[in-house]
């Protein structure tokens, strides 16, 4: 137990988002959520993002970057408001896919409208663990990458070195079906939330191999100085070789 208004965790460092000093302050124990920057409100795991979009991909302002589901907080914001090409989606189940609605297009990560070779990253924040057929979905964030290019993201692997399991899927009528107790996370547009249909464990790379061909490296970056400390913290980095011999393009479908 904690005395109300005190601080489980408190510390100066730089934030990779903010990219400037700022104060890191956790007024409980979860730090996941509760582990904030106090000049840009963000979380652990946006700034272990930001941080691999940095290493990974200096020049990322250059980029085209699709995000599906951004929130009004943290790396969405900086990428939307320091990439020139950077584009984001929702899915909205009342609107075409590839229509737009207050400038936002609809899209579903399983069934991409956008071309083959779209964009150079990919990300997603705490998305993956939501959608009821992720295989496809890595298929379409594989297909729409450039070569050289990188889906990078979070999602929670909470089932860490046990494999991961399927909580939700869509039978063949295309009605969700829970496997388990229906688990919701907050979802901005959607006060009903959003059902958790897959919790994953680190296996979740061989999932992604088996849909789409490509690798995946796990990151976990445990570092005060960046305000980088929390529960399910890793941050996975899929990517698309820059070149393929010819003949062997390594595509599954
Ligand atoms: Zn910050």
């Amino acid at each position: 137990m904690t005395v109300a208004g005190a601080a489980v965790l408190k510390n100066e460092g730089f934030c990779p988002i903010c990219a400037r000093s700022s104060t890191f302050v956790a007024k409980g124990e979860w730090l996941r959520d509760q582990y904030l920057c106090v000049r840009c409100g963000s979380v652990p795991r946006e700034r272990a993002l930001m941080s691999t979009v940095e290493t990974q991909f200096p020049h990322w302002r250059e980029l085209a970057i699709h995000e599906s589901s951004p929130v009004r907080r943290g790396a969405s914001l900086k990428l939307a408001r320091e990439c020139a090409r950077y584009q984001s989606s929702r899915y909205f189940a009342e609107l075409p896919l590839g229509a737009h609605r207050g400038g936002v297009r609809c899209e579903n990560l399983e069934a991409l409208t956008f071309a083959d070779a779209s964009f150079d990253v990919h990300i997603t924040q705490d998305v993956m663990e939501h959608v009821l057929d992720p295989a496809s979905a890595f298929r379409e964030i594989a297909r729409t990458l450039r070569p050289g290019g990188a889906h990078i993201f979070t999602t929670p692997l909470v089932n860490r070195s046990a494999p991961s399991r399927v909580r939700a899927r869509r039978d063949e009528s295309g009605r969700i079906v829970n496997l388990e107790e229906p688990i919701y996370h907050g979802n901005p547009i959607d006060k009903r939330g959003s059902l958790v249909t897959v919790d994953w464990g680190f296996d979740i790379c061989q999932r992604i191999f088996e849909a789409c061909g490509l690798l995946t490296q796990t990151i976990h970056i445990d570092d005060l100085s960046r305000g980088i400390r929390a529960e399910y913290n890793e941050v996975l980095v899929t990517i698309k070789p820059a070149a393929t011999p010819a003949g062997d393009r390594g595509d599954p479908a």
